[in-house]
């Protein structure tokens, strides 16, 4: 079956054509939203992030980009859920802390994503969007089979920066990628912490363990 796939970004859709052979032609189109899934809500204010968690700049106006991370603890027999973090940090604010992290460790890293990631489109091209958050992205491993995990999202005033802009990691993986970081990347990560008044104390708790990082 030959098929043919073009993808026409307008705003909030995707069209999806698909040329099923060459006497009939087939278009589906599927409309993907590039509203924020409602999982990257701020918890304590039950809406979206509106500004940077580390410098407080509004998120919301145009062509404010930024990340949202939040980490979750499951518990057995899904019984549910607990959020174990959650920030969201603008560009100008994630550069500054990867300038902090040595280069062997944004190399360690940049690598170590790209191999996984290339196992992982080998495994499975054309993923279904709705399984981001249900499936590490980089081990292919379900929500079902995880004990902890977290989710990110990159962000374009107020919405996605595009329909896929966001994925789900397994705590084994973010444990091996905590495994890549250098000694002087912890430091630097502390450092960054003191250098920031204001930031809550559970964060810099988090900097200091090196248990954040800004991908
Ligand atoms: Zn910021």
């Amino acid at each position: 079956m030959k098929k043919i796939k073009l993808f026409l970004f307008h705003h909030v859709s995707l069209i999806k054509i698909h040329v099923l052979s060459s006497h009939s032609i087939s278009i589906i189109i599927n409309v993907f939203t590039l509203d924020i899934p409602s999982k990257f809500d701020n918890s304590i204010l039950e809406k979206k992030f509106s500004n940077c968690s580390v410098c407080n700049s509004d998120l919301t106006s145009f062509d404010q980009e930024y990340l949202i991370e939040k980490a979750y603890k499951r518990f057995p027999d899904n019984l549910g859920e607990e959020l174990l973090f959650e920030i969201a940090v603008c560009f100008d604010c994630a550069g500054r802390m990867k300038g902090e992290l040595s280069k062997e460790s944004l190399e360690n890293i940049s690598t170590f994503f790209q191999e996984k990631s290339f196992e992982q489109k080998q495994a499975n091209p054309n993923p279904d969007p709705s399984i981001l958050l249900n499936q590490c992205l980089l081990s292919g491993k379900n929500l079902g089979d995880m004990q902890e995990y977290q989710v990110y999202a990159h962000c374009r005033g107020g919405q996605l920066a595009d329909p896929h802009s966001y994925y789900m990691l397994s705590d084994k993986i973010i444990e091996e990628i905590q495994g890549l970081l250098s000694d002087h990347t912890r430091d630097q990560l502390q450092k960054f912490s003191d250098d920031n008044i204001g930031m809550p104390p559970e964060l810099k708790k988090l900097f200091s363990n090196g248990d954040l990082i800004i991908l």
